[in-house]
């Protein structure tokens, strides 16, 4: 089988291009091509036919195709199922501000984490994602932009927060965000990536000394160690105390935080008690708070807290002042909000 040119970093091209004793501009005229140009054909600009036929020979350019597209009529939300080479599905959803978009990535089909509320868990792990049908999301959208919605084609945020546990598949993210970065190709600043995580603590270890630079959000979701094993399982083997531990000793910039997203379930988790302990766990770090309340799915056993408490809940946390943000839901019409995409369940 030909291996994917999707899957390649920049540097990976460059080794490809001097074994193989091509000329060395290419591989930023590729880059150029695919990724800063965004083109679906051959590249047939600026490279000899030699260097043409040996791509055409040895990769292949295949991304996953698109199956179905979802348009919230509440909001610009655009959610894409995917369907990949094997036939499994993934989801992809955009989320519009100010005529541009945020992109929320998948990591997986499927996810092991199993998290009680979200519906993505309820799949189970199929397998990971490679790293050309990661980047190929991002490409395949930023197309139907172009083609669907001319001169919106502007996706300036990346948020690994989709299906499945991004640090479970620490490789094909890590190479993912580099694609994204390089300056050859989409050049997304790393203040604008985002990866998500239940706080997989295999992956926050390797993450300090490898990870691209981007930034890390934590699935905190209860600073009680009962309640957050309820949400997330994983929290018996990779208790938060480690996981926080971990999160501190990652360096950070001046002008960089976490990001610790808390989701507010009625009568679980949205009592003051619960901010004021949440608010002194995270006093004093570089921390960033994103409340989001509840979204519900079919057959989910949660419910969405009422505004007041949530208001509420941010004014516990702002006399610790952190930073809190509550997140509206978007997309959440065709099921394209946090937690609920679930590529079996189509309706
Ligand atoms: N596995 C990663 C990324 C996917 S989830 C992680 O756990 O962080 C992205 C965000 O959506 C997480 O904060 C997750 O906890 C949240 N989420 C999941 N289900 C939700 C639901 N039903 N309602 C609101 N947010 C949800």
């Amino acid at each position: 089988m030909k291996q994917s040119f999707y899957d390649l970093n920049f540097s990976d091209l460059e080794a490809v291009v001097n074994q193989n004793n091509l000329n060395p501009s290419v591989a930023a005229v590729l880059f150029n091509w695919h990724y800063k140009k965004k083109q679906s054909s051959q590249c047939h600009n600026k490279i000899s036919k030699s260097s043409l036929a040996f791509f055409e020979q040895n990769f292949d350019f295949f991304l996953p195709e698109i199956d179905t597209v979802y348009e919230s009529q509440k909001d610009r939300s655009v959610k894409f199922l995917f369907k990949l080479k094997d036939n499994h599905k993934v989801e992809t959803v955009l989320i519009p501000f100010n005529n541009k978009y945020s992109i929320c990535l998948s990591s997986q089909v499927g996810c092991a984490m199993n998290c009680s509320f979200c519906f993505t868990g309820e799949q189970g792990l199929k397998r990971n994602l490679t790293t050309s049908e990661i980047v190929g999301q991002f490409l395949k959208a930023w197309r139907w932009l172009a083609a669907n919605r001319p001169g919106e084609e502007r996706i300036l945020n990346i948020v690994f927060m989709g299906q499945g546990e991004p640090l479970h598949n620490f490789d094909a993210v890590k190479k993912a965000c580099e694609i994204f970065l390089s300056q050859h190709g989409t050049s997304i600043g790393v203040q604008k990536i985002t990866v998500s995580t239940a706080g997989y603590i295999p992956g926050l270890k390797r993450w300090s000394r490898e990870a691209p630079g981007v930034n890390l959000a934590l699935s905190l979701h209860s600073p009680f160690e009962e309640k957050r094993n309820e949400l997330i399982p994983i929290n018996k083997k990779y208790p938060l105390d480690e996981v926080l531990a971990y999160i501190d000793k990652i360096p950070l910039n001046k002008k960089q935080f976490v990001t610790y997203e808390y989701i507010l379930i009625k009568d679980f988790n949205d009592s003051p008690d619960d901010a004021k302990k949440l608010g002194m766990l995270l006093a004093g770090k570089s921390a960033y708070i994103n409340l989001i309340p509840f979204n519900s799915f079919p057959g989910s056993r949660y419910r969405c807290p009422d505004l007041d408490k949530v208001e509420k809940f941010k004014e516990v946390l702002d006399a610790f002042k952190i930073p809190t943000l509550i997140r509206g839901a978007k997309g959440d019409d065709v099921l394209a909000a946090c937690g609920q995409l679930n590529s079996n369940n189509q309706y």
